[in-house]
């Protein structure tokens, strides 16, 4: 574990919270599965859910979806901290709602609105705070590097 890795604090666990109410009330099996939050540079807390599509290439994230709002709602378009939850199928009593990484192209998006972005991830059996740049490296630029 390197030494940007945090342990959560009060606020990272307010905003998984908030990622979890947002799946437990819109759930719906294979269209609504991952919650999200974020909280933006101003302090407000934006959710979102994924939008699952008939055709795979329109689905998109709840990561997506949460800036979406922060961005309409409150012309805010910075990230403090993100972070996304699975909520397991229907009848899996075994499972609970979990914080999940980011997909690569969530990794891109949420570094190119903030590249001061933190994470929240898991971490083995605990969750941890990282930042983007190291969920990212080598970022793609469309210039040529050196
Ligand atoms: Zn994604």
């Amino acid at each position: 574990m390197s030494q940007s890795r945090q342990q959560l604090g009060k606020a990272e666990r307010e905003l998984i919270e908030a990622a979890k109410d947002a799946i437990r009330s819109r759930y719906r099996d294979e269209w609504q599965e991952v919650g999200a939050a974020l909280r933006t540079r101003s302090g407000k807390i934006f959710t979102g859910v994924n939008l699952d599509a008939y055709l795979g290439r329109m689905a998109v994230c709840a990561e997506a979806v949460a800036l979406g709002r922060a961005v309409v709602e409150a012309g805010d378009t910075g990230i403090d901290t993100i972070v996304a939850v699975r909520h397991p199928p229907p009848g899996d009593k075994d499972r609970a709602i979990n914080v999940v990484s980011p997909c690569g192209a969530c990794r891109e998006l949420i570094f190119d609105y903030d590249p001061k972005a933190r994470v929240i991830v898991p971490n083995g059996k605990v969750t941890a705070v990282v930042p983007i740049t190291e969920l990212l490296p080598n970022k793609y630029s469309r210039e040529a590097e050196g």
